[in-house]
């Protein structure tokens, strides 16, 4: 069986008419004789509305009663879009995630999936239907309905063509790919023909919201190719893929972003060991996810300075963890919004020298000032202030030549 998996993100099926227009992609498949399978997120702002509905709730809104609230929005396009093909003459019903079942570990809002029964969805695509099977969401052992973490449509995709053998997995979004950078940032940013698994997942992570992380991981695993390409024109997008397919590698590939960054410093903390573990173990408790972390070199070998950053929504938890924190003394705490981490990523640069001072110079020349670096083997972070940002990916997107 010729199966296709094509995913439709929240913007694809955002309004009646955008769900009008991807029932028209999903028939030029089937009459390509494709074995069709969609994967559908909510129509776009619908799970926002509802995480916003359970915070009106109680912020401490039960886990796995928020698996239920924000997992309806995808039953609800999933309806529409199999009515829609429906009413078009064809064959097509939803699926939910507990019908097929999609089964996935216990945890809730940040479960992954580990198996998907075929056995009902190959009988029905037999038959010449069309499964439209909700995204983000499955059922754990315990029968609860989970999800799989913002974003989550994309790796229910990826591993529904895994247990599916399908033979392409389409991610349709709103951009026409994978771009060198936020391409809704910086119009001169260039589409991306082919990335590899690798790049990929350095991009995501470090903001590209074009894919989920976790879903890069899932592809990489299994060796799926993913094509990600626009819904609402027909071009050519970008293909996700393992490194040795890729012929034309350059050093740089791309450049990602994060907006709402906060930087916390403590002045004069005792320099002994065990202190960075007693600053991070109550934070990691509160779940405070922590990113950069810097410890400057003592210069008496009594007192140390240690910065690092979270997400700004995290600051006063942060803070009061701190404070809170009786096993920890320092002179002065400070905090800093309004700072952003800006990364160049390639696999090109695992080989070739010269690309930390290539991009520190560039910023210098705009007198943007660097507050922290971290670096691995193929990327380079640099955390600087937010009213720079768009100056900084303008002149280090000149400086490695990805528009060309
Ligand atoms: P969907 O609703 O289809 O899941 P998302 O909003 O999750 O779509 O992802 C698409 C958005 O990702 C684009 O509108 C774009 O602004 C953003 N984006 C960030 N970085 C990139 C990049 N490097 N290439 C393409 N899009 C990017
Ligand atoms: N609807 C979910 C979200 O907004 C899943 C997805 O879009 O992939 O996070
Ligand atoms: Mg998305």
């Amino acid at each position: 069986m010729k199966i296709v998996v094509l995913k439709f993100g929240g913007t694809s099926v955002g309004s009646i008419n955008k769900i009008k227009k991807v029932a028209k992609i999903i028939s030029n498949y089937r009459d390509k004789k494709y074995k069709v399978i969609v994967v559908s997120s909510a129509m776009s702002g619908v799970t926002n509305e509802l995480i916003r509905k359970s915070k009106k709730i109680s912020n401490n809104f039960s886990d796995e009663e928020y698996d239920v609230l924000v997992s309806s929005g995808e039953q609800a396009a999933c309806a529409l879009i199999a009515g829609c093909l429906v009413n078009n003459g064809i064959k097509a019903r939803s699926w939910l995630a507990w019908q097929i079942p999609i089964l996935t570990t216990n945890i809730h809002k940040h479960s992954r999936i580990h198996t998907v029964n075929t056995k009902s969805i190959l009988k029905y695509l037999k038959e010449g239907g069309i499964p439209i099977i909700t995204g983000f969401q499955g059922i754990n052992n315990k029968s609860r309905m989970t999800t799989i973490g913002r974003g989550g449509s994309d790796s229910s995709a990826i591993l529904i063509a895994k247990f599916f053998k399908a033979e392409r997995c389409i991610i349709y979004t709103d951009v026409e790919g994978v771009f060198t950078t936020d391409p809704n940032k910086l119009n001169k940013a260039k589409k991306i023909k082919v990335i590899s698994y690798e790049e990929m997942l350095e991009m995501a992570s470090l903001g590209a919201k074009v894919m989920q992380p976790v879903s890069i991981q899932d592809a990489r695993l299994n060796r799926i190719n993913i094509e990600v390409k626009s819904s609402f024109i027909k071009k050519s997008g970008t293909l996700i893929t393992k490194r040795s397919n890729i012929i034309d590698q350059k050093i740089i590939t791309g450049i990602s972003c994060t907006q709402n960054d906060a930087k916390v410093s403590l002045i004069g903390v005792k320099d002994r060991p065990g202190v960075a573990a007693s600053i991070f173990q109550p934070l990691s408790r509160s779940l405070i996810n922590v990113d950069m972390v810097v410890q400057n070199i003592s210069s008496n070998g009594k007192e140390t300075d240690l910065t690092f950053t979270i997400k700004s929504e995290d600051l006063n938890k942060t803070r009061k963890a701190i404070l809170e924190n009786k096993n920890i003394k320092f002179r002065n705490l400070l905090f800093k919004k309004g700072v952003s981490k800006i990364s160049v990523i390639g696999v090109g640069m695992i080989t070739t020298p010269g690309v930390t001072f290539r991009m520190f110079k560039a910023l210098a020349s705009k007198k943007i000032n660097i507050q922290v670096i971290s670096t691995s083997e193929i990327k380079i972070s640099v955390l600087i202030d937010k009213k720079d940002l768009k100056k900084a990916l303008n002149v280090l997107h000149n400086e490695f030549k990805l528009e060309k």
